[in-house]
């Protein structure tokens, strides 16, 4: 199976500046629901996601339905991930 659409520094670029403009809320999340895509544009990179690629849907507080694909929600999430730490550390 496929996972790549392209080089990942490129996707990781669109996720940063959507994150910035608040395309990607700020949130982690803890429940999202895995499956093949069925053609929806994914939120991170623009590109649909296929029916041979890993679908995820994140549903948050009912109110907003994003679909990303699997390696574009992970770079999302590890972003935030990321920042969280480098936030916990400047308070020490
Ligand atoms: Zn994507």
């Amino acid at each position: 199976m496929q996972d790549g659409l392209g080089p990942n520094a490129e996707v990781l670029r669109l996720v940063l500046s959507k994150i910035a403009d608040g395309a990607l809320p700020s949130v982690r999340v803890e429940k999202v629901w895995a499956g093949y895509g069925t053609g929806h544009r994914c939120y991170g990179c623009d590109q649909p996601i296929d029916r041979t690629e890993i679908e995820t849907e994140i549903d948050l507080a009912g109110a907003l339905l994003l679909r990303l694909h699997r390696r574009c929600f992970a770079m999302w999430q590890r972003e935030l991930e990321t920042r969280e730490n480098v936030a916990a550390r400047d308070l020490k």
